[in-house]
């Protein structure tokens, strides 16, 4: 029977800094990467994309995120979504780490999703038996 899938274990973030998923996860559809950001500290650039639109989700901590020259809070529960062209940096709070999750896709290319993609099979796991 083939293996429809790849499961991981990240570990310690905090000690990690950053892990990228790609490779680990053989993903075909998306880059995703888990980031942490110790007090004070920045992504040491401003960065843009080719295709790929990047959505960063804050889990933990308190930053702050730059697109374009807009400049605004983060903290646990932010979302943003910059597209392929935004020139983006984030950075943690003086006095907060910040962890992120950031995925990147190509933009446009989702053509469906949820009920329209997915598809309700009669296996069930041992939990709902
Ligand atoms: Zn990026």
């Amino acid at each position: 029977m083939n293996q429809n899938y790849q499961a991981t274990s990240v570990g310690d973030i905090e000690a990690r800094g950053r892990v990228t998923l790609h490779n680990e996860l053989a993903l075909t559809g998306s880059e995703i990467s888990i980031n942490e950001l110790p007090p004070g500290a920045s992504v040491p650039f401003v960065h843009c994309h080719k295709r790929n639109e990047e959505v960063y989700l804050v889990v933990k901590g308190k930053g702050r995120f730059h697109v374009d020259g807009d400049e605004f809070e983060v903290g646990e529960g932010s979302v943003v979504r910059v597209d392929p062209a935004g020139g983006r940096c984030i950075t943690a709070d003086q006095q907060s780490s910040l962890r992120y999750i950031c995925i990147q896709t190509e933009a446009k290319s989702l053509v469906q999703f949820t009920e329209s993609d997915g598809v309700i099979l009669e296996t069930k796991p041992s939990w709902l038996q």
